[in-house]
């Protein structure tokens, strides 16, 4: 019998990538489900881009390169993630270079590298919750504790400078941070984040792993605006699409760590780049030689296309953003007709989490749950599943079991018909109670 090591069986399977996995079975089985489970654009990576990779291959991009990345794409992502600024006239404080960029297999191996580089068996890890599925795993994996901080949905699941204040110990060695958010698509403002750089202020261990994923898709409308003009007032900007970054706050910068990629802004999640940026010079180089006994690099062609992403036009991301916009609206409206759904409208990513917990308790018919009671959200998600037709994920898979994720990056038509199924299977539990 061969052994499977311990640290690989505390490893739980992804919740969001399972629920994907029945509806894509239920859909051989030739029921017609829709999938709001995935966390991935809908769209095709843009020609340009996938043009660059074609002539990659053809200019011989096929050999080993640089274990920490190509160095035109590591100036490329130093450029874009320096042009964004809290102030136009002040230029971002931290001035990232080249050698501070490692490019991996995609952000979450950049992430679970700065896991692997900074925690020590029984270090803590202060992870808000809702969070998305990985960094726990991958933290347990380290040897690493998680303290899980669960957020209130009054303050959009964002992490407060008090809740926060009372986990943190001496024995905390990392916090993480991500904004936009997977599942809530909370966007933190400035001023929420001044206010955990001051906290961390008086724990001059604790390195910030800031997952900033998202940030293209942060969404300004009249709402956002407000909430944004709040949150940048004491810096006085009127930006449309300011983007809040940790790296916006010189200081902790020897001990941040900002991670990104194509994935997600550019339709790329295939291509499998991401990186991670820091000014902390003994964390990258510690960093390249984890990555150079482990993949070497990422596949060069793959970060010749990330580099055209980043350096081409960016026409392309304020489309997708539109289209994003768009379904958000689309989904809010729809989602607000259902009875027990309460969520905000979230600023950015491309999730709505509404808190369902009104439901629990309501008696369900479906064969699924056996007639029984609805007792938290993985039921929820059954029963959407097999009633309804829509593969959702449980908010437990997120360390939430009041809510449920919906994805909304899938077409209008698939946005409209899944919240019209799910508010009919909704409608018939609770009018069944009365
Ligand atoms: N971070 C968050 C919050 C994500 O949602 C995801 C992907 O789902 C990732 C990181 C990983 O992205 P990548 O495709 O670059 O590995």
């Amino acid at each position: 019998m061969m052994q499977i090591a311990d640290r690989v069986q505390r490893i739980a399977a992804s919740q969001s990538l399972a629920m994907a996995e029945r509806a894509k079975a239920m859909k051989a089985a030739e029921i017609d489900v829709i999938s709001m489970s995935l966390g991935e654009p809908d769209m095709d990576t843009p020609e340009h881009i996938r043009r660059a990779a074609q002539e990659a291959i053809d200019n011989g991009w096929t050999h080993y390169g640089p274990v920490a990345g190509i160095p035109n794409l590591r100036e490329a992502i130093a450029t874009a993630q320096n042009a964004l600024t809290p102030n136009p006239l002040t230029p971002n404080p931290l001035n990232f270079t080249s050698d501070d960029v490692v490019v991996s297999v995609g952000a979450k191996m950049a992430i679970y590298n700065a896991i692997q580089t900074v925690i020590n068996t029984g270090d803590e890890v202060v992870i808000p919750m809702p969070s998305w599925v990985s960094y726990t795993e991958m933290v347990k994996v380290a040897g690493g504790e998680v303290v899980a901080v669960k957020t209130k949905y009054e303050n959009r699941y964002c992490l407060t400078p008090e809740e926060l204040r009372a986990v943190l110990t001496d024995k905390t060695r990392m916090l993480i941070l991500c904004s936009p958010n997977n599942p809530t698509g909370s966007v933190y403002s400035y001023e929420e984040l001044k206010a955990i750089v001051e906290v961390l202020r008086d724990y001059p261990q604790v390195v910030v792993l800031s997952d900033e994923i998202y940030n293209a898709l942060v969404y300004s409308d009249e709402e956002n605006k407000n909430i944004q003009n709040t949150a940048y007032a004491d810096i006085n900007i009127e930006n449309e699409n300011i983007v809040c970054s940790m790296a916006f706050f010189p200081k902790i910068a020897d001990r941040l760590i900002i991670v990104n990629g194509v994935s997600k802004a550019y339709a790329m999640t295939g291509w499998r780049i991401g990186w991670l940026m820091s000014k902390n010079k003994a964390f990258i180089e510690a960093c390249t030689r984890l990555q150079g006994q482990q993949v070497t690099c990422a596949t060069m062609v793959a970060q010749k296309a990330a580099e055209a992403a980043l350096t081409g036009s960016q026409e392309c991301v304020a489309q997708m953003r539109q289209v994003f916009a768009e379904r958000r609206e689309l989904i809010c409206r729809l989602t607000a007709e259902i009875p027990g759904f309460r969520f905000e409208k979230p600023q950015g990513a491309f999730y709505l989490f509404p808190d369902v917990s009104a439901l629990m308790g309501k008696p369900t018919s479906n064969p699924s749950l056996n007639g029984r009671v609805l007792k938290n959200a993985d039921d929820l998600a059954e029963y959407i599943l097999n009633e309804a037709h829509v593969a959702v994920v449980s908010g437990s898979a997120f360390g939430c079991p009041e809510c449920i994720r919906l994805s909304y990056a899938i077409s209008t038509e698939e946005i409209t018909e899944a919240m019209r199924r799910i508010k009919r299977a909704i409608t018939k539990i609770v009018n069944k109670q009365k």
